[in-house]
């Protein structure tokens, strides 16, 4: 048998035991877990606030492994590597996969929220899922792959140069991500939060300047370091309000990126888009962004240890969810053990 973290329900989050997945393709490979990343999806998953997932269900999409077995057909990895695990799914066939956008297919399914995630001891992915990555990259580094995998599609959807100016609303563990990211390509970067402590992580990772939006005025803020608006503006907060607030700090000619999931209409009046020719993009998951995210982790580009908090052995899984539920200004990426 092996243990899971299971929500069979929303409210529910449960040790379970399920017997030891088996290898059917001759393309699957069997991962012994080694480490996962609690996400804000896990969380709302548990809540039942997700709006796509399905139950009962094994969470977990942020996770990394040591391969223990192969089927016949795999040539890419073998018995003993360290491997990232890419939790998507697609059929290849719809309009979005046939133009290279797998991420948003029709038939989409995401490990650990429509099928069983990576939150338990052993796993089944076929080869193609997964990126070896090499022995001195720690486990918990890691884990930090899948979510620098979102910031590169971020630049890439913002369609962010060196020379552009970006504002991030949300310094949480994905807007931080972003930022280190867009502090390695080169861009001019701020950042705002209402949690100062977040904001002094983001100082640590290279931010140009942090606007404390409980109680600066953040558009005065970001006009004064960038006359005439941000080249780009990044809601990585997601609630209705953001939203508008990122139209508002967008230069002529600027982009803004959208990552959240919120059903709530904003009120963005369409004179502040056309007079300033916006272009306004959502951003989900990634595309194709595995390969070059672990090239940049083995070449020591970016900081991942700086975005953990904790780490609990995953048996603790309560303690963890309790921590980044009510101690927000303590936690950034709370990562289980396995
Ligand atoms: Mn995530």
């Amino acid at each position: 048998m092996v243990r899971a973290v299971l929500v069979p329900e929303p409210g529910k989050l449960v040790l379970a035991e399920k017997a030891v997945p088996i290898i059917r393709e001759s393309t699957e490979v069997l991962v012994r877990v080694k480490a996962g990343g609690i996400c804000g999806t896990d969380l709302h998953i548990f809540h039942g606030t997700s709006p796509v997932a399905t139950y009962p269900r094994v969470i977990g999409h942020e996770f990394v492994g040591e391969v223990v077995a192969r089927g016949r057909g795999v040539t890419r990895v073998r018995e003993g590597d360290h491997v990232v695990v890419e939790p998507i799914f697609f059929c290849g066939k719809c309009y979005p996969c046939s133009i290279g956008r797998p991420n948003v297919c029709e038939n989409l399914e995401v490990m650990g929220v429509h099928r069983d995630g990576g939150f338990q001891e052993y796993v089944v992915v076929p080869e193609r899922n997964v990126y070896p990555f090499s022995k001195d990259i720690s486990w918990e580094e890691a884990v930090l792959m899948e979510p620098f995998t979102i910031a590169l599609q971020v630049a890439d959807r913002g369609n962010i140069a060196s020379s552009d100016t970006v504002f991030i609303i949300g310094a949480g563990p994905i807007g931080l991500c972003i930022l280190a990211y867009l502090k390695y390509l080169g861009a001019q970067c701020g950042i705002s939060d209402i949690i100062p402590k977040r904001l002094e992580r983001a100082k640590n990772l290279g931010a140009d300047f942090v606007v404390h939006s409980g109680e600066e005025n953040l558009e005065r803020e970001v006009l004064r370091h960038f006359p005439g608006g941000a080249h780009v503006v990044i809601d990585a907060s997601g609630l209705p309000e953001t939203f508008a607030q990122a139209v508002q700090l967008a230069s002529r000619a600027g982009r803004v990126v959208v990552l959240g999931f919120h059903t709530a209409p904003s009120p963005i009046p369409q004179a502040s888009i056309t007079l300033r020719e916006l272009t306004i993009v959502g951003s989900r998951l990634q595309a194709h962004k595995f390969p070059q995210v672990v090239a940049l982790f083995e070449e020591r580009k970016l900081q991942p240890g700086k975005l953990v908090s904790h780490v609990f052995s995953f048996e603790r899984v309560h303690e963890a969810f309790a921590l980044l539920e009510h101690y927000p200004e303590e936690t950034c990426k709370v990562l289980l053990s396995f």
